[in-house]
């Protein structure tokens, strides 16, 4: 399981960009996608309504 940096840092190197690129785009939340690559977080774009529908799918909201 990945920590909360871990997964970051990994990201940013999948798509290649910086750490501070990252930030200023995405945030990383808690995801529970169940999905079989799924590190238990997930990178969300750095908006309101992003960040709100993951947290209602993936993130203990009423989904399954
Ligand atoms: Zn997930």
């Amino acid at each position: 399981m990945y920590t909360k940096d871990q997964f970051e840092k990994y990201f940013c190197k999948i798509i290649g960009i910086t750490i501070d690129k990252y930030r200023e785009r995405f945030v990383t939340l808690p995801c529970d996608c169940q999905d079989d690559d799924c590190t238990g977080w997930a990178c969300v774009a750095n908006n309101e309504l992003s960040i709100k529908v993951h947290n209602n799918r993936y993130n203990g909201g009423d989904h399954v």
